[in-house]
C-alpha cells in the first residue's frame, strides 16, 4: 500500500469541516468558555518521526480527559494490566463521563480508567512518596509522551477547582466501597491539575504516536510503555475514550481515541499514524464536533478502520 498523502488528506479536511458551527464549547467548568469556537487544527504524527499540520496549530488548550489516557499507561507501567483490570476495569458504562448512578449501579466499580470515578481512582493508584512525588511522576509522564514541557494553564485549574464539586462527590463515593488507594482530597485535586495542563495538537499527535508506534517514542526514542501493554490501553480507548459515544465511534471509524472537554481529541492507528485535532464546540456526550469528522474523513481515506482485513 502505498504512504498516503497525508498533508493533503488534512488540508482537505480542514477546507471541508470548517465551516461546520455545530456543537457547544464547554461552560461547566467557566474557564473553558472562554475559548474561541472558530479554533481548528489539526496534525498528524507518523511512527517514522513525520508530522503534518494545517490550522490554529498554535494554539494550547487544556488536556481535560486526554490526560486519562497517559495517567493509566503510567499505572500499568507500575502495576501491570491485570492490576489495572482489577482495580480500574474494563467496560462501558454507557452512561455520562461523570456519572455517580455509574458508581451506585456497580456498587464503586468504576469501570474503566476514563471516566471522571476511574480517572481519579488511577491518580490514587500512582506510586509516590507523597503529593509532590505524585504530582512530579504524572506531569514527567505527559512530558515524556509529549516530547516537551508542559504547563499547568493556572486560570483552568483555578476555574475547574472551585466548580468541581461533582468530581469531590465521585471521589467520596467510591471511597466509600474502598475503590480509592489514597486520600481522596489529595487525588482530587491532582487529577484537576492533570486537566488543566495546556497542550497543542502537535504535542498531542505525538502523544498518540508512542501508541501507535508499540510504546516507544518516535520523537525521543524513549520506550514509555511497555510494548506488551499497549494493546491494553488502546482497548480501554475503545471501550471508553468518546463516554457515552464509544460505541458509535467504533461502529463508524473503528479506531481507539480519546477526546477531552477542552476540545482535543486524538486517534491511533497502531503501526501507522497518531491523529489529534482541536475545535472547541462539542456535542451532547462532551466530544469535538469538527474533531469527530475530520479524523473520520482521514481513517476512512487511510482504510484505518481495525477492523477491515489488512
Ligand atoms: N476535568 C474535566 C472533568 O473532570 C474533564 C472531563 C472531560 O474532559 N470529559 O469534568
Amino acid at each position: 500500500q502505498p504512504t498516503p498523502d497525508y498533508a493533503q488528506l488534512i488540508e482537505q479536511a480542514h477546507q471541508k469541516y470548517k465551516g461546520n458551527h455545530e456543537g457547544k464549547v464547554a461552560d461547566y467548568i467557566p474557564a473553558l468558555a472562554t475559548y474561541s469556537p472558530n479554533n481548528f487544527a489539526i496534525t498528524i504524527a507518523t511512527v517514522d518521526g513525520k508530522i503534518y499540520q494545517v490550522g490554529d496549530v498554535k494554539k494550547a488548550f487544556p488536556m481535560e480527559s486526554l490526560s486519562k489516557v497517559f495517567t493509566m499507561a503510567l499505572a500499568m507501567e507500575q502495576r501491570g494490566p491485570q492490576e489495572v483490570l482489577d482495580k480500574l476495569g474494563a467496560n462501558a458504562t454507557g452512561l455520562p463521563f461523570n456519572s455517580g448512578l455509574a458508581v451506585e449501579l456497580t456498587r464503586g466499580a468504576p469501570e474503566n480508567p476514563l471516566v471522571n470515578a476511574g480517572a481519579m481512582s488511577t491518580v490514587s493508584l500512582i506510586e509516590a512518596k507523597d503529593k509532590t512525588d505524585r504530582w512530579n511522576k504524572i506531569l514527567n509522564n505527559l512530558n515524556a509522551w509529549a516530547d516537551a514541557s508542559l504547563t499547568v494553564n493556572e486560570p483552568v485549574f483555578k476555574s475547574e477547582m472551585e466548580t468541581n464539586q461533582h468530581n469531590q462527590a465521585l471521589a467520596m463515593l467510591m471511597a466509600s466501597y474502598n475503590s480509592f488507594y489514597g486520600d481522596t482530597r489529595e487525588a482530587v485535586e491532582i487529577y484537576t491539575r492533570q486537566c488543566s495542563v495546556d497542550i497543542t495538537v502537535e504535542q498531542l499527535a505525538k502523544m498518540g504516536a508512542v501508541l501507535a508506534n508499540k510504546g516507544k517514542s518516535p520523537f525521543n526514542g524513549k520506550q514509555l510503555l511497555n510494548e506488551r501493554y499497549v494493546p491494553q490501553v488502546l482497548a480501554e480507548m475503545a471501550i471508553a475514550g468518546l463516554y457515552d459515544g464509544s460505541g458509535k465511534w467504533l461502529y463508524s471509524v473503528g479506531i481507539p481515541a480519546k477526546s477531552g472537554v477542552g476540545g482535543g481529541m486524538v486517534a491511533v492507528v497502531p503501526g501507522q499514524y497518531a491523529i489529534a485535532v482541536y475545535s472547541p464546540p462539542l456535542d451532547a456526550a462532551g466530544n469535538s464536533v469538527r474533531a469527530q469528522q475530520t479524523i473520520e474523513y482521514v481513517a476512512h481515506a487511510t482504510q484505518a478502520n481495525l477492523f477491515l482485513a489488512h
